[in-house]
């Protein structure tokens, strides 16, 4: 049995891989994760490898390149290079990678050494996505972080020694006690590391983390979270990167190609436990349970969980939603039905329009949440 869904043209098309294990929870993390155990990486590694393989029976997989692949988690960086490069491999051998296809690993700086990051480019990744989170090392503790400040920095030379040229590296604000000469303190250091991209997110309390259910002392007030944002956004500007779109900022050249797949609503494979993906018009999903995840493959089946067909206005808001997130915007003819809306948040700054296009600004893209609710 294989997908019952197809992609709507032959690509190139993401992969996205989710490794489900970490050593140990973060006190805001709500992800699909569990405890890493080398037994249990075992057996999922061969159950992502039977799912490679099911979902490469599809009649269309011998004839759509893969631009795009994404080892997320999780810690993915928790794979030995050689279980790695057995993957890339299996995705090699069901489907046409590009060879110049973006390969990114999520690393969290206590498991990546320069060998490993190495082993990783070897076997062809060519982009690494770090979770530095903040260089506050008081922080670190209290977000259930099993790095320092010093261990990141270390992670980051590790990368760069073994010759990985992208890098990108995840941070987080309006954290507990964080005011904004603290969080400024963290950009600024990391900054002068040169990396290619930075991802940040405001700290959000998710259901099934551990802050969500217990509660958290010490959060700052949206004032501040606010003025964190506005902190970034300059100091990324003054250091020559482009802010892409909401949460990330690149080099010249370097913008995460997969992300970009998500907000262009373009079709992505997803493999792993809680994965999610996007063919054709259905989003699915796979179960999350790692054990349900490999009892299914280990008897032959793919491991679905959800499926949603998408109906034409869906997709359209989507494509809408999802393109007001880059400043690239998006056509105005696509915001045709919302034209009060479009002159309404214009005459405010949130939205400037150029020619046939329409973009969030950067106050834009600080409120988008609430706009897009506008658009639903
Ligand atoms: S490393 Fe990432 S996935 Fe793992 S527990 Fe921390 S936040 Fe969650």
């Amino acid at each position: 049995m294989t997908l019952a869904w197809s992609p709507s043209r032959r690509g190139p098309l993401g992969v996205y891989l989710h490794i489900p294990f970490c050593r140990q929870r973060c006190s805001y993390c709500s992800f699909n994760t569990g405890p890493y155990h080398p037994a249990a990486m075992d057996r999922f590694h061969s159950a992502l490898l039977d799912e490679i393989d099911l979902v490469g029976e599809a009649a269309w997989a011998g004839d759509v390149t893969i631009g795009t692949v994404f080892f997320g988690g999780g810690t993915p960086s928790l794979l030995e290079p050689i279980e790695l490069e057995t993957i890339l491999d299996r995705l090699r051998k069901r489907f046409a990678l590009d060879p110049g296809a973006e390969v990114t690993v999520e690393c969290n700086p206590e498991s990546l050494t320069r060998a490993k990051a190495e082993g990783y480019r070897l076997a062809g990744v060519n982009r690494l996505s770090l979770g530095v989170q903040s260089l506050d090392d008081e922080l670190l503790v209290r977000l259930g972080r099993l790095h320092s400040s010093d261990d990141a920095r270390r992670a980051f030379d590790a990368a760069r020694s073994a010759g990985v040229d992208n890098v990108s590296l995840d941070l987080m604000y309006g954290l507990p006690g964080q005011d904004v000469a603290r969080w400024e303190s963290t950009v600024r250091g990391v900054l002068a590391w040169r990396p290619e991209h930075l991802s940040a997110y405001a700290l959000t309390l998710d259901e099934g983390s551990r802050w969500a259910g217990e509660g958290v002392a010490g959060l700052p007030g949206e004032e501040t979270v606010t003025a964190q944002y506005w902190a970034l956004a300059r100091m990324a500007r003054e250091a020559g990167y482009e802010h892409y779109e909401i949460s990330n900022y690149a080099r010249r050249g370097f913008r995460s190609r997969h992300n970009q797949v998500y907000w262009r609503a373009e079709e992505y494979l997803a493999l792993g436990p809680g994965a999610c993906g996007f063919l054709g018009d259905v989003r699915y999903g796979n179960v999350k349970p790692v054990e349900r995840y490999c009892t299914a493959l280990e008897a032959g089946g793919l491991p679905l969980g959800t499926h949603e067909v998408l109906t034409p206005a869906q997709r359209k808001a989507e494509k809408v939603i999802l393109g007001l997130r880059l400043s690239d915007g998006v056509p105005l003819a696509w915001l045709e039905d919302a034209r009060s809306l479009v002159e309404t948040w214009a005459s405010l700054g949130l939205l400037e329009v150029a020619g046939d296009r329409c973009r969030l600004t950067e106050a834009g893209f600080l409120l988008s949440d609430s706009l897009f609710v506008h658009l639903l």
